[in-house]
């Protein structure tokens, strides 16, 4: 029976040493700034942003909240990015996905600045990770890397297979394991017989955002399983994109839903933001690659 990857802990870990930086770096004189923009009142949005808010104060980091009507328009918010671009107290900035469907979402998360870009969505961001250089990474990809790192599992050399290839998590968590000297396959919607490319996984990625998609009996006996997919049930219970407790039985070790790779999500944020304040502007330095 395989290990719980517990990521509620891990992310309690990552805060706490998120807070020594925060510490170390007041002696600088600084203290990290992360500007969130939610645009209308998405009552599920207001959650996410609040608890991303809350998680800076805890660590003696600062917030400035923006709130933008849902009747902004794309330029209003570009100006506005553009304006946090600018400010010196403000290290990380978080547009809230998604934006009312009137505004055009590329062009307000392109403004980003990308030393500023703490959700590494920009194709600044991206693109230094395709090519393998430092700077700031996707949240989600992060959180998944620093809990495969918890197993202890040396990646080089392994098999890491994906499932899902979206821009948030997909790409680019295949990119960082391949990144370690993983050797990637990714899957998606048109993978002829995932079953039997899953079951010669060291590693296995879930973002597909379909219920126990990925059978118990898929799992290879000893692989390391990180289910990223959110998915309610008709009964109103959340599971991930794997059959957990049949998976369980061969991994080595899963993370469960809720509690596994959520939790890392905001965690990583905050570090990113820690990050982009350590390094300052040039934050081209920041996570250099793994070329080792
Ligand atoms: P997307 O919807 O953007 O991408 C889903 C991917 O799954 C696509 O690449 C799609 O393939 C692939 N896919 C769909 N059906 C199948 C199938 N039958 N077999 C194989 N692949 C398939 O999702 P995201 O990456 O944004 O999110 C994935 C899940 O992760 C969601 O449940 C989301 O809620 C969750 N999530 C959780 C986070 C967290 O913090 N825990 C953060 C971000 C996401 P194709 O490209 O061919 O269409």
């Amino acid at each position: 029976m395989g290990e719980i990857l517990d990521g509620k802990a891990v992310a309690e870990r990552v805060r706490a040493e998120v807070g020594r930086r925060v510490v170390a770096l007041a002696e600088r004189g600084i203290v990290p700034g992360l500007a969130t923009v939610l645009v209308g009142d998405d009552p599920a949005s207001r959650v996410y942003v609040g608890s991303k808010e809350k998680g800076c104060a805890a660590l003696g980091m600062r917030s400035f909240g923006h709130r933008p009507p849902a009747d902004a328009t794309t330029s209003q918010l570009v100006a506005l990015v553009e304006e946090l671009n600018a400010r010196p107290d403000v290290h990380g900035i978080l547009v809230q996905l998604p934006l009312p469907n009137t505004l055009d979402e590329d062009a307000v998360i392109q403004a980003i600045a990308p030393a500023k870009d703490v959700d590494g969505l920009t194709i600044a961001s991206q693109g230094r990770l395709l090519t393998g250089r430092g700077g700031l990474r996707p949240c989600t990809p992060l959180g998944i890397m620093r809990l495969v790192a918890e197993t202890g599992l040396e990646l080089r050399g392994t098999h890491a297979v994906v499932v899902g290839r979206s821009n948030l998590v997909g790409k680019p968590i295949a990119l960082m394991l391949l990144e370690q000297h993983a050797t990637v396959t990714m899957c998606h919607s048109r993978t002829r017989d995932l079953a039997a490319v899953v079951r010669g996984a060291d590693v296995v990625v879930a973002a597909v955002g379909r219920a126990e998609l990925v059978r118990g009996d898929w799992i290879r006996d000893g692989a390391v399983v990180i289910d990223v997919g959110i998915n309610r049930t008709a009964d109103g219970k959340l599971v991930g994109d794997v059959e957990f407790a049949a998976a369980r039985e061969r991994a080595a070790w899963i993370t469960p839903v809720p509690g596994g790779v959520g939790p890392m999500t905001v965690a990583m944020l905050l570090a990113n933001t820690a990050a982009a304040a350590e390094t300052g502007p040039t934050a081209a330095a920041i996570g250099a690659s793994a070329s080792a």
